[in-house]
């Protein structure tokens, strides 16, 4: 099964070890498409482990699985990164993830910040962007040389 995080990788060898707890994610990145898997496999325990501590609610359980059984994910595109190496204690990541709720295809664009604590990365929080709406016909946001009407953008 590829990854549904869009790296091109297979999910055994790309967010699997992570959504299963053999290893950290160790990038900022990284944890932020594993999440986006989590949603789509409903690993809700991953989603609450990996939301900082001090951003946790007590409805947070409800909350994301509810978000997880009323969509459907349709992919994923990071936009930039910041920081969220190896060796940094913060990072932000921008993406779109595309999805449809209630029969309508809509996406989510946010810029999220993320946090390392005790060698772990954590989603911090994030701010949501006006979407973003590529012409049909330029390419795809993702880089994969396509036009968006033949890649994301696909009716
Ligand atoms: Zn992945
Ligand atoms: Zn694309």
């Amino acid at each position: 099964m590829p990854c549904p995080c869009g790296s091109g990788q297979l999910l055994a060898e790309c967010c699997a070890p992570y959504l299963q707890g053999q290893r950290n994610a160790p990038t900022a990145e990284k944890l932020m498409r594993s999440r986006y898997s989590a949603y789509f496999t409903k690993n809700i325990d991953y989603l609450i482990n990996t939301h900082h501590p001090s951003r946790r609610a007590s409805n947070s359980r409800e909350m994301i699985t509810a978000t997880a059984n009323s969509v459907t994910w349709l992919g994923l595109i990071v936009l930039d990164t910041e920081a969220g190496q190896l060796e940094d204690e913060t990072g932000v990541v921008e993406f779109v993830a595309l999805f449809q709720e209630k029969g309508r295809k809509t996406q989510l664009r946010e810029r999220s910040q993320f946090r390392k604590q005790q060698g772990r990365w954590f989603y911090l929080d994030g701010d949501i962007l006006p979407a973003l709406k590529p012409k049909r016909n330029e390419p795809c946001w993702c880089n994969s040389g396509k036009k968006f009407k033949q890649c994301h953008g696909k009716k």
